[in-house]
């Protein structure tokens, strides 16, 4: 068994002894098959939310109603769910109530595909009613059950199998793939925050290629935001050298950089996300669009460390380059100064030196000030920006 249940095991043990099943489920189990690093250990059980409660001394309601109660072992949080069917489906999208049960077998009937609905008990032994190991052997991703009616309950299952096609290199099932064709308008219906968290695994995975033609042959694009009609750049994003991504902003980079929207912000903003990752994608993808042959000092210093990182691995992934990144940074750290922080001179000292009352005239010398100084044009000494602001001044 690896570490990472073996350290959980207190938590399956204390809801046995109370005389409750209990077990390993989801994600864990199924990267534990394949041989992949294990995200985080996802607990499922037949004791009911306030029978949790009463066996662990703290608890945390994350989730209660849907039944899952956080613990603390060892220093380490656990999500305890209970079994649950998921009643009735309203518009395609997740329902919102749920019904506890006490049924392993009926809990893993509601999971979304076979290689997900297995179980493990604390002796590590398997429960795998609908022979999600053998999907596994076989590198497939089947529905349980009648795809068709899967993907009705909850569109977002067919962004999920996209995104399962990139992180693990699996395929779907012949069925799964044919509901996927015949059920992908559904996705018309799903809340866009859900159809992002999967669509950033979706351009993390290591199969990335083999999930955008996946996506692109099937037609889901249409479904989602601003990738209406851009079949063709996301086949080129697909090209890319996607081994070297690692970061989030990156992802949102290539996107645009690969669908060249008429605003970047706007084409973020229709994906949900913050107002800072609009805001610093939308700068670096100005940046990237418009990449200069040499970097001057004002170049670097006006993109800032952040953008510079985010636009020389986007360089670097669309063009399989190395140390675009490393060689960006350096030049950076190069500059005289970083922020206007760093200059040796504030406001109150140019009022002081110059006798004026504060205006207008003050950012704009503060301006110019930094610009001379990133230019090497002028040193960063208190001595040199008196004598340049006094000059300035008599000009
Ligand atoms: P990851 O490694 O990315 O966390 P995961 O399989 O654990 O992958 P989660 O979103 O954490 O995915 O969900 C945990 C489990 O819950 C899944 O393995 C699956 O059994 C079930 N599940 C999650 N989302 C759905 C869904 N939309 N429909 C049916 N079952 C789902
Ligand atoms: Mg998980």
């Amino acid at each position: 068994m690896d570490e990472i249940f073996k350290q959980a095991l207190p938590v399956l043990q204390k809801l046995t002894a109370a005389g409750f099943e209990a077990y390993f489920v989801g994600g864990s189990v199924r990267d534990f098959l394949i041989g992949r690093k294990i995200a985080d250990v996802d607990i499922a059980t037949s004791a009911f939310p306030e029978e949790v409660k009463e066996i662990f001394p703290k608890t945390y309601d994350t989730g209660i109603e849907h039944g899952t109660v956080t613990v603390r072992e060892n220093g380490t949080f656990y999500e305890i769910t209970t079994f649950r069917t998921e009643g009735t489906y309203e518009d395609f999208r997740r329902p919102k109530e749920v019904t506890f049960i006490r049924s392993l077998t009926e809990d893993l009937r509601r999971r979304d595909f076979t290689m997900n609905a297995i179980a493990m008990d604390a002796a590590g032994r398997f429960i795998d009613p609908f022979r999600g190991k053998e999907a596994i052997t076989a590198k497939q991703i089947c529905a349980v059950g009648d795809p068709h009616e899967r993907f009705h309950e909850d569109a977002l299952r067919m962004m999920r199998a996209i995104r399962f096609v990139s992180q693990l290199d699996f395929q779907l099932d012949q069925a799964t793939r044919q509901a996927l064709q015949e059920n992908k308008a559904l996705l018309a219906h799903t809340a866009v925050e859900r159809k992002t968290t999967e669509w950033v695994k979706l351009l993390q995975g290591k199969a990335v290629n083999k999930a955008l033609k996946l996506l692109v042959d099937s037609g889901v694009e249409v479904y989602l935001p601003g990738l209406q009609g851009k079949q063709e750049a996301l086949l080129q994003l697909a090209t890319w050298h996607f081994s070297k991504l690692q970061d989030e902003l990156a992802t949102w980079l290539l996107l645009a950089a690969a669908v060249k929207p008429e605003s970047a912000s706007q084409f973020l903003r229709a994906w949900k996300l913050s107002n800072k990752t609009i805001q610093v994608v939308s700068k670096a993808y100005e940046r990237l669009m418009d990449y200069p042959e040499e970097w001057t000092a004002t170049d670097l210093y006006y993109a800032g460390e952040q953008v510079l990182c985010l636009v020389g691995s986007a360089f670097e992934i669309m063009y399989a380059k190395d140390g675009v990144v490393n060689e960006l940074l350096k030049q950076y750290g190069e500059l005289p100064i970083h922020s206007r922080d760093e200059l040796m001179a504030d406001g109150r000292d140019l009022m002081a030196w110059t006798g004026k009352a504060p205006g207008k005239w003050l950012k704009i010398t503060i301006e110019k000030l930094e610009k001379e100084i990133v230019q090497g044009r002028l040193s960063n000494t208190s001595d040199a920006i008196k004598r340049w602001v006094v000059d300035e001044e008599s000009r």
